[in-house]
């Protein structure tokens, strides 16, 4: 998938201590070319390219500390930028009721995409009303039906009557019924087509909806994005909703839409199950791209507060297990530099459970009770923690002017950190996750 392969791509690069521009060249040559196979639209890739050149070749980047890092920031600001840059909100408009209308191929998700939303809408405290505009297929109004049951959200229906008749009852019926957002269930076609466009635009005009919502299969790639630019031409989008981005391992789709059809993503679906619907964040989704959870958030403050070389060589002492507890209490006063601790490690991709148990807050008195304990230590126990017996324990304890249960915190707090610090070495250099999105 295109995330092992940038991956690939950025581990050369981060590997080589020096970066010239030939080396950014080559780097952006296979980026481009591992674009292009996820099936990401040319011209958007030949811009995005050169946004990336430009930026990277520039001096204060090849010349840093950390030009790999730089460049896979630039990389990944641009790719965020490519995809909306923040999320988009739904636009309900202050009329009540509020009109959704989703649109889209047969197949694409749209149903089940309804039901999702408006499941969404009752966690958020409100009342929608879904209604059955595809009328071609009995089994449609069903399965809307089936899907309502499930959520507890009333279908409107009028069997195989005229859809626009059916989408302007359906508002005086939500009036009635006091239901607040009307979600518009339309039929699709294998392909675009004049009729279905002319359906489509007479719905759109009896009923003047907040959001046209076109729902698209993010796995057909390139094809979603020339179905989005179609609709967008004829009817006129407010967002797009990109589905089973769960089976998509290429990306090419959530890169190229909104920078093709000018038409943000709004939501993503991530499966069959009725919860599987997610708001688009674009730099989520870029981070997800790049394999890399938040890490790029975590570099960022990393490279504010911490001193390049000293990183690098502790670094190089975890993974070689020679993490002492004088190390140790050093990276401590690194780390409180940056900010709280939790928040920090909480960026670090699949470090969220073992969080959950370990209380990560240090006082400055902690600190210094801390500081003073190892200092306590003769260096052969700074070393070896595990010659430290009781005898000894209560010698450190008296030296420092604390307890022995302070010692024996320390000690424990040494082992888990220095656990958990190998773990992060180990997620950080190695091959992220695999089978690419998300
Ligand atoms: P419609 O013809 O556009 O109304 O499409 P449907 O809602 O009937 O969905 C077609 C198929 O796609 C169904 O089998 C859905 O379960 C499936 N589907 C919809 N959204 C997703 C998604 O986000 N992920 C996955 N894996 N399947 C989905
Ligand atoms: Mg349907």
């Amino acid at each position: 998938g295109l995330t092992d392969r940038l991956q690939d791509i950025f581990r050369k690069l981060r590997g080589k201590g020096k970066i010239t521009e030939e080396d950014v060249k080559v780097a952006m040559r296979e980026v481009r070319l591992a674009l292009l196979e996820a099936d990401v639209n040319f011209k958007v890739v030949k811009d995005f390219i050169n946004r990336v050149k430009d930026r990277a070749v520039g001096q204060e980047v090849l010349q840093s500390l950390t030009p790999g890092q730089q460049i896979i920031k630039i990389v990944y600001d641009e790719m965020t930028e490519l995809m909306g840059g923040k999320e988009s909100k739904l636009n309900l408009g202050s009329k009540t009721p509020s009109v959704i209308m989703a649109v889209g191929l047969q197949g694409a998700g749209k149903t089940t995409t309804v039901a999702k939303l408006a499941k969404t809408l009752v966690k958020q405290g409100r009342r929608p009303l879904l209604v059955a505009c595809d009328v071609y297929r009995p089994a449609a109004i069903k399965q809307l039906q089936v899907l309502g049951e499930q959520i507890g959200v009333p279908v409107f229906s009028m069997g195989q009557n005229n859809p626009v008749d059916i989408a302007r009852a359906s508002l005086h019926h939500a009036k009635s019924n006091n239901r607040d957002i009307v979600i518009l269930d339309t039929a699709g076609r294998l392909h675009i087509n004049e009729e279905l466009m002319e359906e489509l635009k007479n719905i759109k005009e009896a009923v003047n909806p907040d959001e046209i919502l076109l729902v698209v299969d993010a796995m057909t790639g390139q094809d979603a994005v020339n179905v989005a630019e179609a609709f967008n031409n004829d009817l006129g989008l407010t967002g797009v909703i990109l589905t089973k981005l769960d089976g998509d391992t290429r990306g090419g789709a959530a890169l190229s839409v909104k920078a093709v059809t000018g038409c943000p993503i709004k939501y993503v679906g991530m499966g069959e199950k009725l919860d599987a619907l997610e708001v688009f964040h674009p730099d989520r989704m870029a981070s997800r791209i790049l394999g890399m959870g938040d890490i790029l958030t975590l570099v960022e403050k990393a490279q504010a507060s911490f001193d390049e070389k000293k990183a690098r060589e502790m670094e190089r002492k975890i993974r070689k297990q020679e993490f002492t507890l004088e190390d140790f209490l050093e990276q401590m006063q690194q780390v409180r530099a940056m900010g709280p601790l939790e928040e920090i490690l909480g960026m670090i991709p699949g470090l969220g459970k073992q969080l959950k148990g370990m209380k990560a807050e240090f006082d400055e008195k902690e600190l210094a009770h801390i500081e003073a304990i190892i200092k306590s230590m003769t260096p052969e126990e700074r070393r070896n923690p595990e010659i430290i017996n009781g005898s000894r324990k209560k010698r450190i304890a008296r030296g420092s002017g604390t307890r022995v249960q302070d010692v024996n915190r320390l000690l424990k707090q040494f082992e888990e950190s220095r656990k958990l610090m190998k773990q992060i070495t180990d997620l950080t250099s190695k091959k992220g996750k695999k089978g690419g999105l998300p």
